[in-house]
């Protein structure tokens, strides 16, 4: 269904508002000297919003050069010096909520109640939960161990961190990112993916503002194959939190191995949606098309694969192929629009791509086109459900990244959690049973880093994120992405104030 309503003109003043330039490095805004541009692109309407000039090697080294600079002091501000610039951070990114949500929409494309209700007040609420956790670490107690020293944990910063995020969620990617990591008193260096710097740009700025010193909080927005690998390779970066496709983690890996250092992958998804046969079929075929359909499918953890246990199958696909039509499409800024375009025409032909491949061998029940009319210079692509297509099959197995569910049957409980794990990815997944014991049985046995119980999309400040298998390692949000951010030392006092102690005796046998 298409939403008649039109654009509004003035949706963020992309131009104006960074004519200074889309890098951010010690405190202000700055013009990148690759001598290569980019520009951001509106999807709902294929016009060039803001061109900018990306970040080249200098441009990274400027920047973890500041990071550098900044981290002694940041490092031993103390907890309760961290939690009041955060607390403050929270208050001037609240102050500027509508700003964010704006320039989120226009660069991504996402409805504007996506990001009013979801991005921006999750964001805030992330800020929140880090300003209360820089003032809660936690470690085991000091003791005497070994009856003559006494041994305690040190949780130290670990120094410059190096962070890329993509293009799915900017916002709240650079959230993740950037926030565990100044609250465990770290700096950093953001390269946000090249299509998407306004809000990663608008949070720096916001932090400084809040009192957070200049070179805390470093953007470089430059390309993943120079600024990317130059970010990850710098000697003086200590450690690489990388989110983004398994392909790229890959590469990132190889490179940070190369100088030892600490890695964290949030990757790429391909969830199960498990539906027992005493699941009820009407909150799961709902579950499923907003699971599914959440940011135009452009989600780690989205519902992409439904396995229905066979009664309910044939009922399971009516109500989600009818559901999936009433879903409306249409200008982002425009009110009652249910689902904006694609992230670029370049992943509305990707995901276009995979659904025309798989007219050889499944049954497209709904969608399956872009859209004509208005909505024919976006990027836009219809809700779309495939029937029919085998387990092995490149739709059942690969991350498509748009609104795009799969639906197969499955007969014996066994059979159903064995599909849900045969994919080489494990970030998210789902089960829907109102039998407490074959939930519970899926919860334990399916291979992912989160199980939903009959619900699946949403997230906690509080609780972790992060994948199992090729989705990667590593948390991201809660006090265990936290806890990653430091690094242990052990300290250890001798008491006895002797000369010989009993251990020498290893090297001075019995003189
Ligand atoms: P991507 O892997 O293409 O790019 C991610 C980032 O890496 C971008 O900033 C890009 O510029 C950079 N990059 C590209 N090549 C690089 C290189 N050689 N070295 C260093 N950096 C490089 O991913 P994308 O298309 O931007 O985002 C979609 C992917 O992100 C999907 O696979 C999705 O599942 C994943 N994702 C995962 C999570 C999670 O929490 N696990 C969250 C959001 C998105």
């Amino acid at each position: 269904m298409d939403n008649p309503g039109t654009a509004t003109p003035d949706r963020f003043p992309a131009r104006e508002r960074f004519a200074d330039g889309a890098q951010f490095i010690a405190g202000r805004l700055t013009k990148g000297t690759s001598g290569r541009h980019h520009s951001v692109v509106d999807p709902a309407t294929g016009a060039d919003v803001y061109t900018y000039e990306l970040a080249g090697k200098d441009d990274v080294d400027a920047a973890v050069a500041a990071a550098r600079d900044a981290f002694p002091g940041w490092a031993s501000a103390t907890p309760g010096e961290r939690s009041d610039a955060l607390h403050r951070f929270a208050a001037v990114v609240a102050d500027r909520a509508e700003e964010f949500a704006r320039a989120e929409s226009l660069q991504c494309g996402k409805p504007l109640k996506l990001s009013r209700e979801f991005d921006v007040p999750g964001t805030i609420d992330n800020i929140a939960f880090f300003a209360g956790a820089a003032r809660h670490l936690q470690g085991q107690s000091a003791g005497e161990y070994s009856g003559d020293h006494t041994s305690y944990i040190r949780r130290e910063p670990i120094g410059v961190v190096g962070s890329i995020a993509p293009w799915n969620y900017p916002l709240q990617m650079a959230a993740w990112k950037i926030l565990p990591a100044i609250a465990a008193g770290n700096t950093i260096v953001l390269k946000p993916a090249e299509l998407t710097p306004l809000t990663s740009l608008l949070f720096a700025e916001a932090a400084t503002e809040a009192g957070i010193p200049d070179g805390v909080i470093n953007i470089v927005t430059g390309a993943g194959r120079e600024a990317g690998e130059h970010l990850v390779g710098h000697p003086d970066v200590a450690m690489t939190s990388f989110t983004g496709s398994t392909a790229v983690g890959k590469r990132v890996a190889e490179i940070a191995t190369a100088t030892v250092k600490r890695l964290h992958l949030e990757l790429g998804g391909k969830a199960p949606f498990l539906v027992f046969d005493d699941a009820d079929v009407e909150a799961a075929a709902h579950g499923a098309v907003a699971g599914a359909l959440i940011n135009t499918g452009q989600d780690c953890t989205a519902a992409t694969r439904a396995y229905v246990q066979r009664p309910l199958y044939e009922a399971f696909v009516e109500k989600t192929a009818a559901l999936m039509a009433t879903v409306r499409l249409g200008d982002p800024f425009a009110a009652g629009t249910d689902l904006g375009p694609l992230i670029s025409h370049t992943q509305r032909d990707r995901v276009a791509g995979f659904v025309d491949r798989a007219r050889a061998y499944a049954d497209v029940v709904t969608g399956g086109e872009a859209p004509q009319g208005e909505l024919k210079n976006g990027a836009f692509y219809r809700p779309t459900l495939i029937t029919g297509a085998s387990q092995d099959s490149e739709v059942v197995q690969s991350e498509i990244f748009g609104p795009v569910l799969v639906v197969l049957p499955f007969d014996s409980d066994d059979e159903g959690i064995r599909l849900a794990n045969d994919t080489p990815y494990g970030l998210a997944a789902s089960a829907w049973s109102r039998d407490v014991y074959r939930a519970n049985r899926a919860t334990r046995e399916i291979k992912a880093g989160c199980v939903w119980v009959n619900d699946h999309i949403p997230i906690l400040s509080e609780m972790p994120h992060g994948g199992h298998k090729q989705s990667g390692f590593g948390k991201d949000m809660s006090a265990y992405s936290f806890e990653e951010y430091t690094q242990i030392k052990h300290v250890m006092f001798d008491n006895t104030a002797v000369v010989r102690k009993d251990w020498h005796r290893t090297i001075f046998g019995d003189r």
